[in-house]
């Protein structure tokens, strides 16, 4: 390992000894030139991929015109980015931020505003078990995993977590104080387990009896991965604030937070909430560009289309090796679940050994992430790699 980086970074993170170079495709190089398929696209981030020309082509255009202005001037850019989150969710208000927690942050802030209207101070959050939302303090708050909030107690209070996919325990839950439900469309943690539609809809049908504002974290599951703009598209709802990060910039650090019209209208007004970076033309043309090739090369529609090929390899593999309990996920966030007895860091070093990129979401629990312009050879690739490495179980 680098000496560098072992004396000069904060060590919260355990490296793996890799040191990746470039990329291309959805391929990556280290330093010694060996190559890696990539399933987990820089933790959900890299959905087109490295080296992708025509989004390289904008934002060194881009680099070129204007990179930032502040938020004190007007951009065409960050108007055209609205309008493109705007279309894609069904929710008309954008408030760009730099990433994911910052817009949970902001979720938070709007919710809490919200409720003043109704002379709730301070109002109180319900989130899920196991549930994810980010490392600054409110969204620490809301993530229910304990060796992340414990050293850092006290968090914000009012926060309670129900069990996910049980109405019954949100219910429970509901106090006066209630401004917001937080969850996951696709939880994250501790495996990869997508929500029901009908838990979706009672807690729809709760928040609007209630006016109870509903926040849909899409960060990790937005923005394609499950072959809707938004996961929340798949259980026909539409939640009040959504917040989106990781491959809204594909690579490009941004992400948003976005209001209903009617929740916008009531909570963050003229110095309510700022941000200096926040949506700058060059964020903004990175967004721009994604959305443009999104559209463009028919990524939905790839992700669509090669799900169920995708689904069908890993559910081959659960049959194949005893060891693995079981396949979850959505599109192309999947998960495997391994026997206790087996690490998950293991199968993935192995995984590495034998040319595989893919990632942990849990001490027994395989997550894939794959880039959204994978094609059938990818998964062919994938399954063979990662079957060589746990063959060595
Ligand atoms: C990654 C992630 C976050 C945090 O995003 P950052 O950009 O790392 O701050 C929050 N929620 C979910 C579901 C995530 O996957």
């Amino acid at each position: 390992m680098n000496y560098k980086e072992q004396s000069h970074i904060v060590q919260t993170y355990k490296r793996y000894d890799l040191v990746l170079e470039k990329g291309e495709g959805v391929y990556l190089y280290d330093d010694k030139g060996d190559k890696f398929l990539d399933f987990s696209s820089g933790i959900g981030v890299c959905a087109l991929g490295y080296k992708h020309e025509e989004f390289n082509t904008a934002l060194k255009a881009q680099i070129d015109k204007l990179l930032h202005t502040s938020n004190l001037y007007y951009n065409e850019n960050i108007a055209e980015a609205a309008l493109n989150l705007s279309k894609a969710s069904g929710l008309s208000r954008v408030f760009f931020t730099n990433s994911g927690t910052e817009a949970i942050e902001g979720a938070m802030k709007a919710a809490r505003k919200y409720a003043l209207n109704k002379d709730i101070k301070g109002g109180h959050f319900i989130a899920m078990k196991h549930s994810f939302h980010g490392r600054t303090l409110g969204a620490l708050s809301l993530t229910h995993t304990l060796k992340y909030r414990k050293p850092f107690k006290p968090l914000i209070n009012g926060v309670k977590f129900a069990q996910f996919n049980d109405i019954d325990s949100v219910k429970k839950l509901i106090s006066e104080k209630t401004c917001a439900i937080v969850l996951e469309s696709v939880q994250g943690e501790g495996g990869i387990n997508p929500a029901k539609a009908e838990f979706y809809k009672a807690l729809r049908k709760l928040c609007d009896e209630k006016d109870i504002l509903l926040i849909a974290d899409e960060i990790q599951s937005g923005m394609g991965r499950t072959g809707k703009f938004f996961a929340y598209q798949n259980f026909g709802i539409t939640p009040d604030i959504i917040a989106c990060a990781k491959a809204l910039g594909c690579g490009v650090s941004v992400g948003a937070f976005l209001l209903s019209e009617k929740v916008a209208k009531l909570s963050l007004e003229a110095g309510d909430h700022g941000t200096t970076y926040g949506g700058n033309p060059f964020a903004c043309a990175a967004v721009n560009a994604v959305f443009k090739i999104f559209k463009d090369q028919k990524i939905l529609e790839n992700i669509t289309k090669l799900s169920p090929y995708f689904e069908k390899s890993l559910d081959e593999l659960v049959n194949e090796f005893k060891f693995i309990k079981k396949r979850s996920g959505l599109g192309f966030m999947q998960g495997l679940s391994v026997e206790k007895s087996i690490k998950a860091s293991e199968i993935i070093a192995k995984a590495r050994k034998n040319g595989l990129l893919i990632l942990p979401c849990g001490a027994n629990d395989l997550r894939f992430l794959p880039p959204f312009i994978i094609k059938k050879e990818h998964i062919d690739e994938m399954k063979e790699k990662l079957k060589r490495a746990l063959k060595e179980f």
